[in-house]
């Protein structure tokens, strides 16, 4: 399923901005001979748009942006890590693996706590305190009593973010709030289009809102993904993500960029650089990260971790 971006139906007239219209799209076949995939999130050249019946051919795939594959989306801007601060505890080391996950992706990262309400107010600050101290500014909530909703949508307005987090902390209990709130792909109220329109050139921006993807996982299991539309604009994958980090992606060297307090000093310390271009910040001479930060420890334990992995590559 095609959707067509509510910017692209203005301009051309049609509708009046909703959330777009949903096309329901064969993919060209040339398209699977050169094995270019279709992944939930992809922009697509839309071509042979039958509008009465709402069908089309997706003709061709732009360059992705991004591309996570749990779930499988792509052109993700914006990681939302959920944790709850009770029920299950908020645990420092298993939220540094879910950070240093997300931010090796590379993708714009926001923190956000649920279940406040199960806390006391000393608890919150303590743990506000903590996290700016490593960089992140978080998002207090309770999908429970609806509190802090309101900046959690605003956070992910006019970008298309995916939600990870470890089970139990209130990730579907909040996209399916963020759900109830939405106007649902598809407006059917559209009298004024016309009949058939050929050619693709003016639509080149479509989203594709849907597919099924095949997971990792297992040949037999298909992974339904789809994207929500949000009412301040953007969309949130209806599946959340990694459940379990596996840090496959980062190496020794990348992990201390993984690490936004790290990133810091050695942004703030530019042009100087550590002394050795491979300092893995351990306490080497002349390097710019004294080993004294909060999360060193953590960033000991991954880096041993991920070593013993690459040693066995
Ligand atoms: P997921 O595994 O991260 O998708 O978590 P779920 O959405 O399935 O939620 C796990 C449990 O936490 C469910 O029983 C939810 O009702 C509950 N839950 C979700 N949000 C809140 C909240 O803000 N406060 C409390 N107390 N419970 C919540
Ligand atoms: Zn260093």
């Amino acid at each position: 399923r095609v959707v067509v971006e509510p910017e692209l139906e203005q301009e051309h007239g049609h509708g009046q901005g909703g959330d777009g219209v949903e096309l329901l799209c064969v993919v060209r076949n040339l398209l699977k001979k050169i094995k270019r995939r279709v992944m939930v999130g992809d922009k697509v050249l839309v071509g042979s748009i039958d509008w009465v019946d709402r069908r089309g051919m997706i003709e061709n795939v732009f360059e992705r942006k991004t591309e996570i594959l749990d779930p499988p989306v792509a052109n993700v801007d914006h990681l939302l890590v959920l944790f709850s601060l009770d029920q299950p505890k908020l645990e420092e080391f298993s939220l540094t693996r879910f950070l240093v996950e997300a931010e090796s992706t590379r993708i714009p990262v926001t923190l956000a706590l649920n279940k406040a309400e199960l806390v006391d107010k000393e608890t919150v600050t303590k743990w506000k305190s903590k996290l700016r101290s490593w960089g992140y500014e978080p998002i207090i909530c309770s999908v429970e009593t609806k509190t802090g909703l309101d900046s959690l949508q605003f956070n992910l307005r006019d970008q298309t973010s995916v939600i990870v987090g470890p089970s139990g902390v209130g990730k579907s209990s909040l996209i399916n709030a963020l759900r109830s709130n939405h106007f649902g792909f598809g407006p059917a109220e559209v009298d004024d289009w016309p009949n058939s329109i050929s050619g693709s050139k003016w639509l080149e921006d479509q989203r594709v809102g849907e597919v099924s993807a095949r997971s990792g996982r297992g040949k037999h299991t298909t992974r339904h993904v789809s994207l929500l539309p949000l009412s301040g604009g953007g969309y949130v994958a209806d599946t959340p993500g990694f459940n379990q980090p596996s840090l496959l992606k980062v190496t020794k060297q990348s992990l201390a960029l993984c690490f936004p307090e790290v990133r810091k000093i050695l942004l703030d310390s530019q042009p100087l650089k550590c002394a050795f271009s491979n300092c893995l910040h351990l306490g080497e001479p002349g390097c710019l990260v004294k080993p004294d930060w909060e999360r060193y420890q953590y960033y000991f334990q991954l880096l041993d971790e991920i070593k013993i992995r690459e040693e066995f590559q």
